[in-house]
């Protein structure tokens, strides 16, 4: 007899014991805060748990989802019905040799770029405006300030979530492209190396008070994953959704923000189908608008095939 879907989670559940949480509010713990449950999630305190989870993902035949700091995510209000699995602090660490600059895939992008600039080392300013973690920079090649993770990036250390196995790949076999690399959604970066360049000019500082100001000054604060759709080759998503009259559109409790136009915002106590809803609407008008498809940048958990 085959085994329910229930049944298969509540026997993942026992193998993992005190390593899953039943129910974890998953979309509370991301930047839009909307979005339902995982039906279990694991904070991996070392490599040994993670090959738990793959063990037990294999034998019940459970989806994994990694996920860092919930930055780029939204999880639908139905949730995940799978394992979804997220570093701990103690893969938090942050070793500075000379220009290299060895740290764990759970350390905060901002943690980052201020540990960096303390050393007089350059090259990670950009990273303090980004509310993200450095295996998810790795995975979407984040940036900001006319710079990127590619640009910085050595090394990479990962691990294949269904077979358990441990690789290094460098900056060029992640074939880094704009908010991309070949990191799958089966895999989880453990830890990285950077190479920075001396701040000879002691400007890092300066610089990170100026991403800060132009951020609070430019971005709306709020619920929101930041920009919502990756700019086309030429011109922004921002000036598109603009020129198609979407500015400030709301549905529901969701709402294209007045300030930025590439970012969609939701009320607190929305609701993720909402924001999916306003998304999908902003894509399609422009499309009509403008004969311009836009892609999201914006990962989608739980809507089902092709979201
Ligand atoms: C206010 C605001 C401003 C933003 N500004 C910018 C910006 O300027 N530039 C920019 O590029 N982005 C920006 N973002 C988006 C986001 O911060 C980045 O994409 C960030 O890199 C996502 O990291 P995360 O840890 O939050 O990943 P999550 O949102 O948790 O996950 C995103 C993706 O990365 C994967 N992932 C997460 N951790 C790992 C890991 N350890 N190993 C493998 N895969 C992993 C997930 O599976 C998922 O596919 C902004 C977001 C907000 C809310």
């Amino acid at each position: 007899m085959a085994w329910s879907d229930q049944e298969r989670i509540d026997s993942a559940a026992r193998s993992l014991g005190t390593l899953g949480e039943i129910d974890f509010p998953l979309g509370s713990v991301t930047t839009y805060r909307v979005g339902g449950p995982a039906a279990i999630c694991v904070k991996a305190e070392t490599e040994q748990d993670l090959l738990k989870v793959v063990n037990v993902g294999k034998i019940f035949d459970l989806d994994i989802l990694v996920f860092g700091r919930g930055s780029n995510l939204l999880i639908s209000d139905q949730g995940f019905e799978g394992i979804a699995v997220v570093l701990s602090e103690s893969f938090g660490e942050i070793t500075i040799n000379g220009h290299e600059v060895s740290v764990g895939g759970a350390v905060p992008l901002p943690v980052l770029a201020r540990k960096t600039v303390s050393e007089n080392l350059s090259g990670l300013e950009w990273m303090v405006g980004v509310p993200g973690s450095v295996g998810g920079a790795i995975r979407m090649n984040a940036g900001g300030h006319g710079s990127d993770t590619s640009r910085s990036l050595v090394t990479a250390q990962i691990m294949n979530m269904r077979s358990g196995t441990v690789h290094q790949r460098t900056a060029q076999q992640l074939n880094f492209s704009y908010r991309g690399s070949n990191v799958k959604q089966s895999e989880i970066v453990l830890s990285a190396r950077f190479k920075c360049d001396s701040d000879l000019r002691g400007d890092g500082q300066v610089l990170l008070s100026e991403i800060v100001r132009w951020r609070r000054e430019n971005q709306p604060g709020g619920q929101n994953a930041g920009s919502v759709f990756v700019n086309p080759e030429n011109g922004t998503s921002g000036s598109l959704i603009e020129e198609a009259g979407l500015k400030g559109l709301r549905m529901g409790s969701a709402f294209v923000s007045p300030r930025h136009a590439n970012f969609i915002q939701c009320e607190p106590g929305g609701s993720a189908e909402d924001v999916k809803a306003l998304i999908d609407h902003v894509r399609s008008t422009v499309e009509k608008h403008s004969q311009i498809k836009l892609t999201s940048e914006i990962r989608f958990v739980g809507f089902g095939e092709g979201s």
